[in-house]
């Protein structure tokens, strides 16, 4: 007998008839033959709506308290699935993150999983039981509750995948499928049968949410079979598979385009060209506990450096601040910073083999007066930072240049 893990996301299970639609096609999936454990998202909008209280009550609460709060909103979607599962006449069993001992570190907002402890599942999945997982949440060693980033349901259904030695994990979403961009903003955007690991690394950490990128390094690390799929589709499609490279099929030199809305930028010009110098401008930022995206430096005829680097959009204010003072320290010209950008990226490991994609890309984006802020490549993508009006227009002029465009 078979065990597949199912992933269900926010949308998903956004309404009672959208939990009831999943409850059918879990027990469908039961019916086939399979043991089946499901991880749960909270109810669309439900996560937002927790924050959006908190911050009615404080700017900055505290950090233990704030996973309390969020780690609610995927407890209500578990036991309201299990009750659909059980007028069904399934067996089913909700359990938090804490009760199945999802182990974290103690990193609230952002924990990393350590280890899930699987006996009692087995026991429950043995005795014909259908289990159904609270997303998003762990417990740390101290009993603290934990969770795990945005998106992070996808992480726990690839963790439980990777831990129960499932046959295949299956998010389902929105969408159909992994795509060659953001459908929403791309409508010709195509959908991908497979897709390969790094390739949809690179895509998660340039901005594309559909999988959470520790989701996606997990599944690699562990080799769990990873399959996006749509929950509002009838009937079982085939989604995107995501593949270790040699099982690709079709070889496009660019795979996708990511592009990332969070960013912003900030530039100290006019410094004196010294060793020691790169560090002094960003040991304070990452003292901060900011993290640096994209730097780039250059030395002006007369002798002095421009240095600009991308930090996280809520990170903004701060990082300017911290820049401006150290700005005064070091005798420049200019501290700026700009918070409309955007951060559009071409996505491919054929790209290791095919030179010229970066000057296509550039002229392409030339050819619609699309000034380019930043560049950064490395071996399988190339990075531009331009302004933010730019988006739609920067992502499907390039969508059309590499020929991603599905006939319509
Ligand atoms: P869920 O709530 O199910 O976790 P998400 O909103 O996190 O769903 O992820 C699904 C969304 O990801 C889609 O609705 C789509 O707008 C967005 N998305 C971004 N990039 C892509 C892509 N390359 N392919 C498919 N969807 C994408
Ligand atoms: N509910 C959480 C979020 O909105 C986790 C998830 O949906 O994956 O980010
Ligand atoms: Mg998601």
């Amino acid at each position: 007998m078979a065990l597949i893990v199912q992933k269900y996301g926010g949308t998903s299970v956004g309404t009672i008839e959208r939990i009831q639609a999943v409850a059918d096609r879990v027990i469908a999936t039961r019916d086939r033959g399979n043991q089946v454990v499901v991880v749960v998202s909270a109810m669309s909008g439900e996560t937002n709506r927790l924050l959006g209280l908190s911050s009615q009550i404080e700017k900055s609460p505290s950090a233990r308290e704030m996973d309390v709060l969020l780690s609610t909103g995927e407890q209500v979607t578990i036991a309201l699935l299990s009750m659909a599962l059980h007028v069904r006449g399934a067996m089913a069993k909700s359990y938090t993150g804490s009760q199945i001992k999802m182990l974290t570190d103690d990193v609230h907002s952002k924990a990393r999983i350590t280890d899930i402890q699987c006996d009692e599942m087995r026991v429950d999945l043995e005795a014909g039981n259908i289990i159904v997982v609270a997303g998003f949440q762990g417990v740390a060693e101290n009993g603290n509750i934990t969770t795990l980033g945005r998106g992070g349901s996808d992480t726990t259904a690839v963790a439980m995948a990777a831990a129960l030695n499932a046959q295949e994990c299956q998010i389902y979403t929105d969408v159909d499928g992994v795509y060659t961009t953001d459908p929403r903003v791309e409508p010709r955007a195509r959908k991908l049968d497979r897709i390969t690991f790094e390739e949809m690394l690179e895509m998660s950490s340039l901005g594309s949410k559909v999988l959470q990128i520790r989701s996606v390094e997990f599944a690699g690390k562990y080799n769990v079979p990873l399959r996006v799929l749509s929950s509002f589709e009838e009937g079982e499609g085939i989604g995107t598979l995501i593949t270790k490279e040699g099982d690709k099929m079709e070889q496009a030199v660019v795979s996708g385009i990511a592009f990332n809305r969070d960013e912003a930028q900030l530039t100290i010009s006019g410094i004196p060209d010294t060793p020691g110098v790169a560090s002094d401008i960003l040991g304070p930022v990452t003292r901060a506990n900011i993290e640096i995206d994209m730097i780039v430096q250059n030395v002006g005829e007369d002798g002095t450096t421009d240095f600009t680097f991308t930090v996280h959009r809520n990170d903004y204010e701060k990082a300017l601040g911290l820049l401006q003072e150290t700005g005064k320290k070091l005798g420049a010209r200019k501290t700026r910073g700009n918070d409309s950008i955007v951060k559009i990226s071409l996505v491919g490991v054929g790209m290791r083999s095919h030179a010229g994609i970066a000057s296509n890309m550039f002229a392409a984006l030339a050819r619609e007066s699309i000034n380019i802020l930043m560049i950064s490549t490395s071996e399988i993508k190339i990075s531009v930072v331009v302004d933010e009006k730019y988006l739609e227009l920067g992502v499907r002029t390039l969508h059309n240049e590499f020929d991603l465009d599905r006939v319509i």
